[in-house]
């Protein structure tokens, strides 16, 4: 069998990324060799600690070697100083920046047990990442009325094209992997979400896009639908299960993840990947969360489907399908629960059960 050697960075950032970072690379060294899959690791720093000890919160070397050496990354938490901190930012935006990492994906999955809707929920979210309102162009001036501030939301063709056909792709991909394991009823589906009743020009043109992209021939087996995001909110609290990917440009995609998040129990359960063109990083949804760090009960679940995740991306969904099996069999036990999840076990004890049934 051919076989495939993957470099991993691994930043594990502040706070809990230190305790959950080490575990998503157990995951990866458990994976069975049949897969044909090895790994190399490279230990990379970033964060807020990071930042007090070299006064970059992103060396360069980390850049470097992520781009010049690995195939993906993990990334853990960063914390964000309570007080405005001179030449602090945010580590994992200048990454996306950076790598143009131009999509952030958010799968949301519930298990028997993690959610209070009677219907399974399996659904994701893929944000475009690059521009909108967090083009950060802003300014406040002076009127007779007092001060006025004003943001640029920037949309274009490019960004809205490329981000809605990554949503086909994946719809398309969700599709394969509900036919090879038997699930039926539910078609590939795109929900492309805007708010251009009001905002004709930036959200209708990425709706207008998105729309051109789906289009596709090679789309020809996805529905494609569009909502309003208010009402998208709405529905998406009444009746998640209804859902299969949603679309949506930068700032309503941030909102929508996180209040998905809300509907599968706990943060710590909820992965992310930010892609670009063959790299991905996997990263756990939650923070640093500094009230629990350093007692090893943060729970590892987000950061190993993060993994997952990342695998998916680069095209090793064998791997990828291995550990969500393995994580929703932990899940559904519910004997080995971290105390988010209303258990005791201990983030290397929950670890150690979902390598167990590896
Ligand atoms: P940050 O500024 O880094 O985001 P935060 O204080 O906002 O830190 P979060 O990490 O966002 O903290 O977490 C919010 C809450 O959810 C905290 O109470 C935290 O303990 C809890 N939490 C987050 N992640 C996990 C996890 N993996 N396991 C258990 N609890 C978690
Ligand atoms: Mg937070």
């Amino acid at each position: 069998m051919a076989s495939r050697t993957l470099r991993i960075g691994l930043i594990p950032g502040d706070g809990i990324g230190r305790e959950v970072i080490p575990a998503g690379r157990r995951i990866l060294e458990a994976l069975p060799k049949s897969l044909g899959l090895s790994f190399s690791f490279v230990d990379l720093e970033a964060g807020f600690e990071t930042f007090q000890k070299t006064g970059a919160a992103l060396p360069e070397k980390t850049v470097d070697t992520l781009k010049q050496e690995c195939d993906g990354a993990l990334f853990g938490a960063v914390s964000s100083p309570t007080t405005p901190t001179k030449g602090y930012s945010s580590p994992i935006v200048a990454l996306r920046k950076r790598l143009d990492l131009y999509a952030n994906v958010r799968p949301v999955k519930s298990v028997k047990n993690t959610t209070m809707f009677p219907d399974p929920i399996d659904l994701v979210i893929v944000r475009e990442n690059t521009e909108d309102l967090y083009v950060k162009e802003e300014k406040t001036y002076d009127t007779e009325n007092g001060k006025v501030a004003e943001a640029i939301k920037r949309i274009s063709e490019r960004a809205s094209s490329r981000i809605a056909t990554m949503a086909g792709d994946i719809a398309l991909r969700r599709q394969r992997v509900r036919d090879s394991t038997g699930q039926t009823g539910k078609s590939a589906n795109v929900t492309i979400t805007h708010k251009s009743n009001v905002l004709s020009q930036t959200d209708g043109l990425f709706r207008s896009t998105a729309r051109e992209a789906l289009a596709q021939a090679q789309f020809k087996g996805v529905t494609v639908d569009e909502q309003i995001v208010d009402s998208m909110v709405y529905k998406l609290f009444r009746q998640p299960e209804t859902y299969d990917v949603i679309v949506a440009p930068n700032l309503y995609g941030d909102i929508l993840s996180d209040g998905a998040a809300a509907l599968v129990g706990s943060l710590g359960l909820v992965p992310s990947a930010n892609v670009g063109e063959g790299f991905a990083i996997g990263e756990p949804c939650h923070g640093s969360a500094p009230d629990i760090q350093g007692q090893n009960i943060a729970n590892p679940i987000a950061t190993l489907r993060s993994v997952a995740l990342m695998l998916e991306f680069l095209n090793e969904e064998k791997a990828a399908a291995l550990i969500y099996k393995a994580v929703d069999a932990n899940l559904e036990e519910g004997k080995y629960l971290s105390p988010d999840m209303g258990g005791q076990a201990k983030t290397t004890e929950v670890v150690e059960d979902i390598l167990r049934r590896m």
